[in-house]
């Protein structure tokens, strides 16, 4: 024994009313039956939806310049600095003709993200110097398969005619801070 701070505990007996659990069960029946008429905690998702904070992170979305070009050049830096390695991509150069599909003369052919392995910390936006890839308030939907986690472009890229609003979940100083004409590659 290292110290005198052990304390022998005597075996109580217990009573008759304990060998029967009944005060265990009375006393968890009186717990549920309180819940009945305290406030719910949960909400009827997805008809229902709770309000996320300003800076939440949730699903990614790819987006496309002011003509709709992508903006992404499959420069890696994404997945450089993804901790959970939940990004890859293949790039692949842009051929003469497809100027208005993508913005630079090279792009992300394929570009997945694993959204098991995304913990949704937003470094990959931080990275990114194209602003090409942004967290948006959309949450992931649930999936019965594994491979279901895994976006593809289908649905990162944001459509050309239902652009995924950003600015949102920025805050006032971001907002002004794009607004800067001289960071050509925030504009
Ligand atoms: S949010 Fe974080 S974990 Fe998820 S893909 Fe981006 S960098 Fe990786
Ligand atoms: S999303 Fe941005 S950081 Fe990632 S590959 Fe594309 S341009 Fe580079």
């Amino acid at each position: 024994m290292l110290t005198n701070r052990s304390k022998i505990v005597a075996k109580k007996e217990l009573s008759l009313a304990e060998k029967l659990y009944f005060p265990a069960i009375l006393a968890g029946m009186a717990i549920t039956l309180k819940h009945f008429f305290t406030k719910k905690v949960t909400i009827n998702y997805p008809e229902q939806k709770r309000e996320h904070s300003k800076v939440y992170r949730g699903q990614h979305v790819l987006k496309r310049d002011e003509i709709g070009a992508e903006r992404c050049t499959a420069c890696g830096l994404c997945a450089l600095a993804c901790p959970a390695e939940a990004i890859t991509m293949t790039a692949s150069e842009r051929k003469p003709g497809e100027e208005k599909l993508y913005r630079e003369e090279k792009y992300a052919s394929v570009y997945e993200i694993n959204m098991l392995r995304c913990i949704f910390c937003g470094d990959c936006e931080e990275a990114c110097p194209k602003e090409a890839i942004f967290l948006t308030d959309r949450i992931i939907p649930s999936n019965y398969e594994r491979g279901g986690f895994v976006f593809g472009k289908d649905i990162l890229v944001e459509p050309v005619n239902d652009r995924v609003d950003v600015s949102l979940r920025q805050t006032e100083e971001v907002r002004e801070f794009k607004k800067n004409k001289n960071y050509a590659h925030n504009i």
